[in-house]
């Protein structure tokens, strides 16, 4: 009998890594990549998993958290991991690569491989075949993405990105910082105070960051309802004061008194480890951003997990469509990975379409297959697609607030390693079940 084909659309770092994956299994794959014939606008070549920016895939330390997605990347024969092995370069402790010969290892290998037909050419509509897999990236062409919306659903698929940035609870200063909601409504909200002194120093600290600049592809026009708040400040002193920041309906309960600026901060997790500033969409450079916001009493040592960001991408509202499998809810069988599915990064994308391709691979041979566990990277950011607020949904990269915090009472980086080596060992174990 004639095996059933997976078919897979988009050869970046996810659909590479899924098609691989089930080749490996003994699965055949049919793989489809536009590029060369018709590029997006930040590729440069026809190679598959072609790295369009910066040519790192994060720290490898057993205290950060790309490194440990990384090591479970490796336990479970990435292909990614493999190329980024072959093409190392030295940078402190940092995994970065020579991006060339990156690309030109992941596609030698995929064309080598029997089980895999690539084809080169564009999908303009989502195939009838199943299980399918769509891992198209933040700039999937235009008529596949209209599908895709046509399918799902209108207001669940962005085409930009305007990110306010995340801070990990631990991190707030909660001996500054208050709970309440405007005009006593529920203690939602995580509240920093600011004094007129403080906010003619964070003012001015937002005034002299320095913006990322976009290409002209990713220039975006704002609606008034997400302008960057260094847009804001740029429009005045008084601005920011009568949008995100002011003060009111939020007393502070300590002095009784109204601050004369309020940031808010809202929950972006169920466990409440991650918390994201209320109309803060930004895109400052990272380092300046960092700065600025240091400057918001209360966050003087914030720890970022994902930074602010304004640019072109194309993603899922993850929690209102996926299921844990990162099926499509709405549609059996239809399976997404990488940025599409709701996370960020080179790292992240390679390892949801290692996931899904594990996904696929069992849909084709009738069986069940668990999530990782939670305590694990991967687990952690899964949970996190299905589990995050639909309505602020942002994709989201590896970071230590998606993994539970160890009770007991350790020095930050004893933490981290704790919770490397505890994430690592839960990964393998699940990664033993599956045999
Ligand atoms: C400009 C830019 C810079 C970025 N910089 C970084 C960075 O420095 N570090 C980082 O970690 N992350 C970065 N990212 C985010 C993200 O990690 C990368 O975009 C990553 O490549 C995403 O992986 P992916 O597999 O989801 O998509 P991609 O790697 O983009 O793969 C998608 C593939 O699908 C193909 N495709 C699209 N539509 C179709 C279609 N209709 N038919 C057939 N093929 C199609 C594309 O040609 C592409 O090869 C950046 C994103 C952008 C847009």
């Amino acid at each position: 009998m004639k095996k059933a084909r997976a078919v897979i659309v988009g050869g970046g770092l996810a659909g590479s890594e899924a098609a691989y994956q089930l080749a490996r299994r003994g699965l055949p794959v049919d793989l489809y990549e536009m590029r060369p014939a018709k590029m997006t606008p930040a590729h440069q070549s026809g190679d598959l998993a072609e790295l369009v920016c910066s040519n790192s895939l994060g720290g490898e330390s057993h205290a950060n958290a790309k490194g440990l997605l990384q090591a479970e990347l490796r336990l479970g024969g990435s292909l990614i991991m493999q190329a980024a092995d072959a093409a190392r370069l030295p940078a402190g402790g940092a995994l970065a690569v020579d991006r060339r010969a990156f690309s030109r290892f992941i596609n030698e290998k995929i064309i080598g491989l029997a089980e895999v037909r690539v084809v080169r050419s564009e999908v303009s509509a989502l195939p009838p075949q199943r299980p399918l897999l769509l891992a198209t990236g933040p700039l999937t062409a235009d008529e596949l993405a209209a599908d895709i919306q046509r399918s799902l659903g209108e207001e669940f698929l962005s085409f930009y990105d305007a990110a306010a940035p995340v801070v990990l609870a631990e991190s707030i200063d909660m001996n500054v910082c208050y709970r309440a909601g405007r005009y006593q409504q529920r203690a939602d909200y995580i509240n920093c105070p600011l004094s007129e002194e403080e906010y003619r120093s964070f003012y001015r600290a937002l005034t002299e960051a320095r913006r990322h600049t976009p290409h002209d592809w990713e220039k975006l026009d704002f609606f008034e309802g997400c302008m960057p708040i260094e847009e804001m400040a740029r429009r005045g002193y008084q601005t920011p004061l009568y949008g995100p920041l002011k003060p009111l309906g939020l007393r502070d309960p300590r002095s009784d008194r109204r601050p004369f600026a309020v940031v808010q901060l809202r929950q972006e997790d169920h466990a409440g480890r991650m918390w994201s500033l209320v109309g803060f969409q930004t895109g400052l450079k990272w380092g300046d951003q960092l700065r600025v916001l240091r400057t918001i009493p209360g966050l003087q040592n914030a720890e970022v997990v994902r930074y602010g960001v304004m640019h072109r991408n194309t993603y899922l509202n993850a929690p209102r469509l996926l299921d844990s499998k990162l099926q499509a809810r709405k549609m059996p069988g239809v399976y997404f990975a990488g940025v599409l599915a709701g996370v960020e990064g080179y790292l992240e994308s390679a390892a949801t379409g290692w996931y899904a391709a594990l996904q696929v691979a069992a849909n084709l041979r009738g069986g069940e297959l668990q999530p990782p566990p939670p305590e694990s990277m991967l687990g952690g950011l899964l949970r996190f697609l299905t589990s995050a607020n639909p309505r602020n949904f942002q994709p989201m990269n590896a970071n230590w607030g998606l993994v539970p915090s160890p009770p007991e009472r350790l020095k930050k980086r004893e933490k981290r390693e704790l919770m490397f080596s505890r994430g690592l060992a839960a990964f393998d174990e699940w990664l033993r079940g599956l045999d």
